[in-house]
């Protein structure tokens, strides 16, 4: 029986996406009418972008389940219209984009390139930069994204620490939970990497307190989420050097307008959310396996908690 999958995402994005996902039904020996319009009643799954065109789940009465493009599900989580199961975006393009730029941004300030590019003046400063084994990096959040970034930074030899809701044990990182674990996790990184997702809990969680528990001069990597920082309190602990940098992918308004201060700050650095974007082929990949284990009977991966948030 033919399977209809709706595509609903921005009308540009159907190219990028429409050829891989044809082929991965096709090799998930799935039979499925994929179209960006169908008549709501006859909707069997919907390929979701939450910032897309769908925000009324009601009218479709025969869905059976909605997957994210997206990782993030903070924009359609909390939609009361939808009752079926939702799943996230978790896919091995997207892991690896964000390994390399946390690994990328991380390798900057742990070897102090900045100070090299800006001193090309024709004086010999010789500032040896430590050993990653004697460089603290702590990771707010241990998911998908966090637990591939702490596994690589401690391939690397540095010192990893990481904070999640549950407990874990992650090989050669030092994992904590609970409000203790975090305060220790703050305390002992001279770098931290949010990677928590959008949720009532982790809604500022970075605020001025817990921004004064860091040791002086740390350095702030932000891919996760806009909503993670308390920006004001961020901006004070950078003027005031409690902060010595913050490299933000993630904004609470992107784009990032003109005149926030962010801009401007020499102490930011603002890349426009390009730490992970989902990638065609192996998110359709994960789409079509999805959509045959519903299909087959079998529990579907990355289901989202509704409870939590994410
Ligand atoms: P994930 O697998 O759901 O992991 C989320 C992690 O955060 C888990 O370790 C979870 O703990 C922890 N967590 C959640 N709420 C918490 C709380 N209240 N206290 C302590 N820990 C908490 O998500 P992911 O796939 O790694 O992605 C993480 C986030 O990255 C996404 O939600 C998205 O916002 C962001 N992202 C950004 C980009 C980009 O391009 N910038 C791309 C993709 C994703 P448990 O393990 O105990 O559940």
């Amino acid at each position: 029986m033919t399977i209809r999958v709706l595509f609903a995402d921005e009308p540009a994005m159907w190219e990028f996406y429409r050829d891989a996902m044809l082929s991965a039904f096709v090799d998930a020996g799935l039979s499925v009418d994929l179209k960006t319009e169908f008549a709501a009643q006859d909707v069997d799954y919907i390929v979701l972008a939450p910032a897309g065109p769908i925000t009324d789940f009601s009218g479709f009465t025969r869905l059976k389940a909605v997957l994210s493009l997206w990782a993030g599900v903070e924009k359609v989580v909390g939609n009361s219209t939808l009752t079926v199961p939702l799943t996230r975006m978790v896919e091995d393009d997207m892991t690896d984009s964000m390994v390399e730029w946390v690994t990328g941004h991380v390798l900057r300030h742990h070897l102090g390139i900045d100070a090299n590019i800006a001193a090309q003046d024709g004086t010999w400063n010789q500032t040896v930069p430590p050993l990653a084994r004697d460089r603290n990096v702590g990771l707010l959040g241990l998911g998908a994204l966090g637990t591939a970034c702490a596994q690589m930074l401690a391939e690397l030899n540095f010192r990893v620490s990481g904070w999640s809701r549950s407990a874990k044990q992650i090989d050669k990182v030092a994992c904590y939970w609970g409000d203790e674990g975090l305060k220790q996790v703050l305390q002992s990184s001279e770098i931290l990497v949010l990677l928590l997702p959008n949720t009532r809990a982790t809604d500022n969680i970075l605020n001025a307190d817990r921004l004064g528990l860091m040791p002086k001069g740390a350095i702030i990597l932000n891919p996760g989420r806009g909503t993670l920082i308390d920006d004001d309190a961020l901006l004070a602990a950078l003027d005031d050097g409690q902060i010595g940098h913050a490299t933000l992918d993630v904004f609470r308004t992107e784009p990032l307008p003109p005149a926030h201060p962010y801009w401007a700050h020499p102490r930011v650095t603002v890349t426009p959310h390009v730490a992970a974007q989902t990638r065609a082929e192996t998110s359709a990949q994960v789409i079509a396996e999805n959509i045959r284990r519903n299909e087959a009977g079998e529990t579907m991966m990355y289901l989202v908690d509704r409870a939590v948030g994410y």
